[in-house]
């Protein structure tokens, strides 16, 4: 490997994270022209089975590619053991790991052009001051979120001199409802709420902060960032998508597709309505017998992912289980939609189902990967948001984007949908109702087509300005720093 800059990149074991943060880095490295940059990726110790073995699988096949990519494994940490919330359990992780990724970078013999954190990494960016060598946060959600985050550490000031607003005002944003807000801002008591402040005041000491989003698909709020008093410098790269391993090797057996695309093929063309939610997220019986009964109702074709409560959640793991469709179905509920409906209890290839010409709408949890997906092959989208940032993004996505239809969902009620108003929400977009977010959908598909378009796209010349940056800023580090 030649003695070019390297891009230090710190994600989290999570394949949500990992697989885009990495995407985002061989792009990087791209766009610096042949050989300018190399990547070398540290990686923190994934806490459970499973996401090591995912994560052994990633490098596996990144190592196999035979790109400017080292992997450089961190020694292992006594993981907190407290009842933790998700990101408090990461970032304390990571807290415990900083004087690792120190020594690493301290110990690197070529120069260092940045340390690029993912959002929950934000203790590290101690090394990058320590060290004197750039810092940038990799933002895996949307140019909103990033706004509010940023905006976080004011709200919170003002809030504790002049009490709860009713709704929030955000530069480039409709009015945000408490409602709408994500999960971490809702109660100040909980420890999740001060890591979200904390992390807003870092992401200001970042020279600056990658999205994966493109700047004609959120205009108005990067704008509003960019006018803001906290104004860092900001690079939407995005759509970043990026494949995980399950997905490209069942890229690489097209011969036999999925199941669930065999079945599309023999749906009539923007018929079927798809509903999935997340890698994690899981429905109990009561909620699946509403949906059911809800698409039952609506007499509309559909393709509905399922999945089972997860076995183990220690250290942050939520991976369900397939579901027990028996258990969890009405009597006969199969039988009596078999002409027109899927049910698949596993994990199913989303990126491809929403590429199928048969998919007309997306009934989806608002992860923003799934959002950005959608948007991708111009599928609009039913918002049924489970948790973390999916209640804010499921707004933009109705009120900012205007890719989306409302749907009524109970948050008081652990995210409740009623069988009528999920049925009427697929009659609406299904049923002709929806034109005005189809026809979004589509123009944001364009617009996301476009940004990265290596010529002209926005992205690629964010890309190329952040690259240019990074090779200017490179610092070679002394011995013993
Ligand atoms: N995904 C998938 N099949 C599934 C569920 C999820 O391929 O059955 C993929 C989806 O395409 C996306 C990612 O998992 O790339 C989910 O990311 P997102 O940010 O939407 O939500 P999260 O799972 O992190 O909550």
């Amino acid at each position: 490997m030649a003695n070019n800059p390297t891009i230090v990149l710190l994600p989290v074991w999570g394949s949500g994270h990992f697989m885009p943060m990495l995407e985002a880095g061989k792009q990087l490295l791209a766009s610096s022209g042949p050989r300018a940059m190399s990547l070398t990726v540290l990686l923190m110790p994934a806490p459970t089975p499973q996401a090591t073995s995912e994560i052994s699988e990633h490098v596996r096949r990144e190592e196999a590619a035979g790109l400017d990519i080292r992997f450089q494994h961190l020694p292992a940490v006594k993981l907190p053991t407290d009842h933790l919330g998700i990101e408090e359990f990461i970032s304390r992780t990571v807290q415990l790991h900083v004087p690792h990724v120190h020594s690493a970078i301290a110990g690197l013999d070529f120069p260092v052009a940045a340390l690029v954190v993912d959002i929950f990494c934000t203790p590290a960016l101690d090394v990058s001051r320590q060290l004197g060598v750039p810092a940038y946060v990799y933002f895996t959600s949307s140019a909103a979120l990033l706004a509010l985050l940023l905006r976080a550490p004011a709200l919170h000031e003002k809030e504790e001199e002049e009490g709860l607003a009713v709704d929030l005002e955000l530069p480039g944003l409709p009015a945000v409802p408490r409602s709408a807000l994500p999960d971490t801002m809702l109660d100040k008591k909980n420890p999740t709420y001060s890591w979200f402040v904390y992390t807003g005041r870092r992401y200001m000491e970042a020279n600056g902060i990658i999205v994966n989003t493109a700047a004609e698909l959120e205009p108005g709020v990067l704008a509003g960032i960019a006018a803001s008093a906290t104004a860092v410098a900001v690079y939407p790269i995005g759509p970043v998508l990026a494949l995980t391993p399950a997905e490209a090797e069942a890229e690489a057996e097209a011969a036999q597709p999925h199941e669930c695309l065999r079945w599309l093929d023999s749906q009539p063309r923007a018929s079927v309505l798809f509903l999935c939610f997340g890698s994690k997220g899981f429905l109990g019986r009561a909620q699946v017998q509403e949906i059911a009964d809800g698409l039952e109702r609506s007499g509309h074709r559909f393709l509905l992912v399922l999945r089972g409560r997860p076995s183990d959640t220690s250290h942050g793991a939520r991976n369900p289980r397939d579901a027990d469709l028996a258990e969890l179905l009405p009597e006969g509920f199969l039988e009596r939609t078999k002409e027109r409906g899927l049910v698949w209890p596993k994990r199913a290839p989303q990126k491809e189902i929403l590429a199928h010409p048969s998919v007309g709408g997306f009934v989806t949890h608002c992860g923003w990967n799934s959002i950005l997906e959608s948007l991708w092959f111009g599928v609009p989208m039913l918002p049924w948001p489970l948790g973390a940032d999916q209640h804010f993004n499921a707004f933009t996505s109705v009120s900012d984007m205007g890719v989306a239809l409302r749907l009524q969902v109970d948050r008081e009620r652990g995210n409740f949908v009623e069988a009528a108003e999920l049925e009427r929400a697929v009659r609406s977009l299904m049923g002709g109702g929806g034109e005005g977010a189809r026809e979004k959908a589509v123009k944001m598909m364009m617009v996301c087509r476009d940004a990265v378009d290596l010529q002209s796209g926005s992205s690629c010349a964010s890309l190329r300005r952040l690259s240019h940056e990074l090779i200017q800023g490179a610092v070679r580090l002394l011995p013993n720093t």
